[in-house]
């Protein structure tokens, strides 16, 4: 079975199947029940959480020919054409492929007629934020007088893009990602209509990968399905789904918060010697430490399910400890793809996160690739802190480019001679962003508009380097893991800083 089929298949067919968005059902009931219908309806949210489900059914019920406790019947003439598309009342437009005022146009010559066999012609405009804004105009036209037999519903992923012009028109309806809950009842529930029994590990991870959308969560089901005729096991799943284990994600938690390094390294090789995926494994880290500190930070009804086992260490844990954690298994991001061992992202991530002296963001010189050897070479110009070429070149910048200065911010002049100055950050995305040959050939522009010489520059990649004030060389020896005396240890803030300079752009 293919995943639209199944989506399709069990598209709710009723207010009351809709999963998630009762709020929404019941105001619709009503307005059904006691003819408050409004000739433009507005359903903002994020996408798969059931907008266009819901615009089908309200196009439904205003047309059926006996409602019942405002749920249309599914049965009655008005409602089995719609089911099966056969009538041309109910127009549905998707604005992110229809976007030109000639097709608007076209739309409202067409609403001008009553309908051709149902009681409203409906309108229903998926993604409408996509429109141009000629035709926003045209369908505001329409919207400031619509013709009594036509209902406009327009459902948008960006509520921030539509006119305020058209927002202040509507009946507007939010919808909401779906809950955990909400999503595992329903995936339940299809699973037992199909006649497939699913592991609640498999459905965790679902749940996990869906992220509150049902679209998505159905999607993957389906894909499951097309596996197995009977019982979707972790091992078959694991085929489709990318592979992590929500369980020992929870145990590495547990073992940073108890500070127990010995049991977080073990639960770190097992994952590796099982085979998970360990970025996968990683991303699963930082959801559940944001859970952790959204669980330390707010009220106790508004907490987020955690496993019990984290309950009574996080008692005792501050939120600077999560935040700390937080921001090494972000930053394990970057050694990422430089680490020659793929697991020692992820053990600098828990010694930065259980070592309160310990320096984040430097990690030893095992992870470096290094593009060009800084070999021990006796500066024969040693940079000094202020007044250098180097020092003049990144104020130049800072004036002018604030961005790429946090890069250049991020190398050190390790050898400068007549032709050539080497730089050298323990940052591969600096160092990877630097390197772009655009970036560099300004660079080397600089050195002649500043020096009055036009100088080669390249920049290398080497995690020895530090930045503390003193533009000095260090050399960590390939075990070290703690800071060389002469570093300053970072501060949270800095590593945030650094984390958004990274990321910036
Ligand atoms: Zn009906």
């Amino acid at each position: 079975m293919s995943e639209n089929t199944l989506y399709r298949k069990y598209r709710p067919q009723q207010f009351h199947d809709l999963v998630g968005q009762d709020h929404i059902a019941q105001t619709l009931r009503n307005e059904v029940q006691h003819d408050q219908l409004s000739h433009a309806y507005l359903f903002s949210g994020p996408r798969g959480v059931g907008k266009t489900t819901t615009a089908r059914l309200l196009a439904k019920v205003v047309n059926c020919l006996h409602p019942k406790q405002g749920e249309p019947d599914n049965t009655c003439a008005s409602c089995l054409a719609i089911t099966q598309s056969k009538t041309l009342d109910i127009i549905e437009i998707d604005a992110a492929s229809y976007t030109g005022v000639d097709n608007i146009r076209e739309v409202i010559e067409h609403s001008r007629f009553t309908p051709s066999q149902l009681k409203y012609k409906v309108f229903i405009i998926d993604e409408v934020h996509m429109l141009s804004g000629a035709a926003f105009n045209a369908l505001l036209k329409t919207l400031e007088e619509p013709p009594s037999h036509v209902i406009f519903i327009m459902a948008t992923t960006e509520l921030h893009k539509v006119p305020e012009t058209i927002l202040s028109r509507c009946q507007r309806f939010d919808f909401h990602r779906l809950s955990d809950a909400d999503l595992g009842t329903r995936l339940r529930s299809i699973a037992k209509a199909e006649k497939h029994a699913i592991d609640d590990g498999v459905l965790d991870s679902i749940i996990r990968i869906a992220d509150g959308s049902s679209r998505d969560a159905e999607s993957i089901l389906g894909q499951l399905f097309a596996l197995s005729d009977k019982r979707i096991t972790q091992a078959e799943a694991d085929v489709v789904l990318p592979r992590s284990n929500m369980a020992a994600v929870a145990d590495l938690i547990l073992a940073i918060l108890q500070n127990n390094q010995a049991q977080a390294l073990a639960t770190i090789a097992k994952q590796l010697n099982d085979g998970v995926d360990l970025e996968t494994f990683r991303v699963d880290c930082i959801r559940l430490l944001r859970d952790c500190l959204l669980y330390t930070l707010v009220q106790p009804s508004s907490r987020p399910n955690l496993p019990a086992t984290l309950h009574d260490p996080l008692a005792k844990t501050s939120a600077q400890t999560l935040v700390r954690a937080l921001e090494a298994f972000l930053n394990a991001a970057q050694y990422v793809s430089v680490s020659p061992l793929p697991q020692l992202p992820l053990e600098l991530a828990v010694l930065q996160s259980t070592f309160t002296s310990l320096v984040p963001a430097t990690p030893p010189a095992p992870t470096a690739v290094v593009n060009e050897p800084t070999s021990p070479v006796k500066e024969k110009t040693a940079p000094k802190s202020d007044g250098t070429l180097w020092q003049r070149i990144v104020d130049d910048v800072a004036t002018r480019l604030p961005s790429l200065a946090s890069s250049l911010h991020m190398v050190r002049v390790v050898r400068e001679d007549n032709q050539a100055l080497h730089l050298a950050g323990p940052y591969a995305l600096h160092v990877e962003r630097l390197n772009q040959p655009t970036v560099l050939q300004t660079v080397q522009d600089l050195t002649e508009k500043i020096g009055g010489k036009k100088l080669q520059v390249t920049i290398a990649h080497d995690p020895s380097v530090t930045l503390d004030v003193k533009p000095t060389i260090t050399h960590n020896t390939p075990e070290a893991i703690a800071p060389t005396t002469t570093a300053t240890p970072l501060h949270a803030d800095q590593v945030w800083d650094q984390i958004v300079n990274a990321f910036h752009d």
